[in-house]
């Protein structure tokens, strides 16, 4: 079947548009990742029957042959590949964007919803997800589920994982199903349907029971983690159920396209104080981390100096953006950071504990504590008392990564190792081998390095020439180096970014091989075919990252 055939089948199909137009495809060939995939169609469903009968022709096409797949895209924030296809886009922001009813302690939505309008609904009723990431203006929660994102209040909170409770789901045959946690009766009871569904719950019961040793021993025992299917998540210990939500979740949309969820919200504490840390020597780092932890902050972020010197280059853009009140008061508080890069007195590093409880007086109280506890280090620290003083920190956190996507003389904001994450208490062996690491590539690029220092994710954004060759060799050489020391570091190399196109490779290299043929088997299990986003998370190769780099900024 051609493309021409395809479209006229898929829109005989579904009550959605589908397009084909090149502005279209050219923007749905890009995330925020370094690669580009351009897509055969593009798909907007309206409803789940919509994406139902998308998956069912799909998979007949298939099925007679022609080399045709899907993958499913939310708001295209993702920084691995992970939406990108030569394939169908399923784009879900455009119609299947309605939020549901949110109650005391959850809220349904659609997947097309953007975080920001889901937490305006949710605030509402005084709710948060605290999982949302940096990218909360931007991304759409059908991502946020589908890559178990993570955020600046993980540390306290969790990731998504945590929060997901049901996924209503269409599977690779078109067959729609709610996924939730089942009882072990209730287990047994699916078990016995002779459909899809039924062998996905006979299959992965078996896989997950046979396999739990296994899967137990190469659970990356770090903070947070997105690498891999998340086979350790779905047998809950405590109370014995059986949930395939939380496989789905995190698993990229290579498993099943989930068309409605129910989330676990939390009542956000209403005051924080936030102690700031210039820091200059970072050998002391992991000194200052194993202090700030004990007062449980719920934040505990950081920047460098290259992303504070860029902050200050953009600052005028970032405050046009907003009203103008704000934007004056915004801009007089940097004047503090402007006159430190003026001179030459930009610290190395600056960290952001913030200290959230239900009065204000608390919140002080640790953030003076924590202040205290450092004290003969003999640093350069701060207490902002109030979130509109903290306010600048933040916005330069959340921006960092926007900001290095700006037009950098041809540089090029190249995520391949940017989210490692590493168990705190290795910073010490870690980072001068890490660094020592990046310097022999200091010809290459010039990077940033932001994270979320407390839960040991670091955030490196090299800034490259693609249009070079040789830059472009250098992302497979260098990854699989760094990998190697966060591996032997007891960590994992993606925190909440998760594999797509840049990381699958790397899975064996993280899990052994046992593990990845378990990855395989749960491929095969639920998406036979293998027409739900191809080569993210099993089947991947380095071939695919030479191919599909772009090589113009
Ligand atoms: C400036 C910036 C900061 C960022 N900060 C963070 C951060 O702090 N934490 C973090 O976790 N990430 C971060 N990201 C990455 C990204 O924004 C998040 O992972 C986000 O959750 C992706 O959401 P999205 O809607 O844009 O997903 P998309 O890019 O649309 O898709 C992401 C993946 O989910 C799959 N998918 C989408 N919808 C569905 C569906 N309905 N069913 C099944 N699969 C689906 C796609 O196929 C794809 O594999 C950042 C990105 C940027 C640009």
């Amino acid at each position: 079947m051609d493309s021409f055939e395809l479209k006229n089948t898929l829109q005989r199909a579904v009550k959605g548009e589908v397009v084909d137009d090149a502005e279209t495809l050219r923007k749905m060939s890009r995330d925020t990742s370094l690669f580009t995939r351009t897509p055969e169609l593009v798909v907007y469903p309206r409803d789940i029957l919509d994406v139902s009968a998308i998956v069912r022709e799909v998979g007949r096409a298939r099925k007679a042959g022609a080399a045709v797949s899907l993958a499913a895209r939310s708001a295209g924030t993702d920084m691995t590949g992970g939406p990108l296809t030569t394939g169908v886009v399923v784009s879900f922001t455009e119609h299947m964007n309605h939020m549901g009813h949110v109650g005391t302690d959850y809220a349904l939505t659609e997947p097309g919803v953007f975080y920001r309008d889901f937490e305006k609904a949710t605030l509402e009723k005084h709710l948060i997800l605290p999982s949302y990431p940096a990218s909360r203006g931007i991304a759409a929660m059908g991502g946020i589920v589908a890559n178990n994102s993570g955020g600046e209040r993980t540390l306290e909170y969790g990731k998504t994982e945590k929060y997901i409770e049901e996924l209503e789901v269409v599977l690779s045959d078109g067959t729609r199903t709610l996924f939730k946690a089942l009882t072990p009766a209730e287990l047994e009871e699916k078990k016995k349907l002779q459909t899809l569904e039924g062998n996905i719950y006979r299959e992965m019961d078996a896989l997950i029971t046979e396999n739990a040793a296994l899967i137990e021993a190469r659970r990356p025992k770090v903070l947070k983690n997105s690498a891999g299917y998340a086979l350790w998540n779905v047998r809950n210990a405590e109370t014995g159920t059986f949930n395939l939500a939380k496989l789905i979740c995190g698993s990229q949309g290579t498993l099943a396209l989930w068309t409605k969820a129910k989330l676990n919200l939390v009542k956000p504490k209403e005051h924080r104080a936030m102690l700031v840390i210039f820091l200059n020597d970072i050998t002391i780092l992991p000194e200052i981390v194993k202090r700030v932890l004990p007062e449980n902050p719920e934040s505990f972020e950081s920047y460098d100096d290259h992303t504070l010197t860029l902050a200050v280059r953009f600052i005028p853009e970032m405050l046009k953006q907003m009203g103008f009140r704000k934007a004056v008061s915004l801009g007089i508080s940097f004047i503090s950071e402007a006159l430190m890069v003026a001179t030459g007195g930009v610290p190395k590093l600056i960290l952001m504990a913030e200290f959230a409880a239900d009065t204000i007086e608390e919140a002080d109280r640790r953030a003076k504590a924590t202040h205290d506890a450092l004290a003969d280090l003999h640093l350069d620290m701060k207490i902002e008392k109030d979130e509109k003083e903290s306010e600048k920190y933040w916005i330069v956190r959340r921006e960092s990564f926007a900001l290095l996507r700006k037009n950098l003389h041809g540089l090029y904001a190249a995520p391949f190792i940017d989210d490692l994450v590493i168990p705190p208490k290795s910073y010490p062996d870690f980072l001068p081998k890490l660094n020592a690491l990046l310097a022999e590539y200091s010809s290459h690029f010039i990077y940033t390095l932001a994270g979320h220092i407390g839960d040991g994710n670091l955030h490196i954004i090299p800034l490259m020439d693609l249009s070079k060759e040789e830059n472009r060799q250098v992302i497979l050489e260098l990854a699989p180096k760094v990998y190697d020391l966060v591996i032997k570091a007891g960590g994992t190399t993606t925190g909440e970014h998760n594999d797509g196109i840049i990381r699958t490779p790397y899975l064996p290299m993280l899990f052994g091989d046992e593990m990845v043929a378990l990855f395989g088997k749960t491929k095969d299990i639920f998406d036979p075919l293998h027409i739900f986003n191809p080569g993210k998370k099993v089947g991947g190769t380095f071939e695919d990252i030479k191919r599909d780099i772009i090589t113009t900024a």
